[in-house]
């Protein structure tokens, strides 16, 4: 192993948007927040019933993964994925998402499939 750090193209397009746009990021992660629906667990669920998407600078992105990025100003690379920790795949709440390994977010998987949530029919 060397030191040299890998950047795949979606973090440097993180890093380029928080460096570059941060102001017009900031506010689409706002209205996107604004346009949700907050439940009684603190998520907040976007009315589309797949996971939303959000199209910017050229690209499209997982809402949540938008969001936590331009909340938390941290470019991250493909092996690092926003993880829910309400287990509520649908959330956006930037305080619902901590970033963690793909390993992390298998046994996440594996946790929510024990308590016997299958996202897949959300
Ligand atoms: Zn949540």
């Amino acid at each position: 192993m060397s030191d040299f750090i890998l950047t795949d193209e979606g973090e440097d397009w993180l890093a380029e948007i928080l460096s570059e746009h941060i102001e017009e990021a900031r506010k689409r992660a706002n209205s996107l927040l604004e346009a949700g629906t907050r439940l009684e667990t603190g998520c907040i669920v976007t009315s589309t019933t797949a996971r939303k998407k959000v199209r910017f600078q050229g690209r499209q992105v997982a809402a949540y993964r938008f969001i936590f990025c331009v909340v938390n100003e941290t470019a991250i690379g493909f092996d690092t994925v926003v993880r829910h920790r309400c287990h509520n795949a649908l959330c956006i709440n930037p305080e619902h998402l901590e970033a963690g390994s793909r390993a992390d977010n298998k046994h996440d998987d594996w946790v929510a499939a024990a308590y016997g949530v299958d996202f897949s029919l959300l």
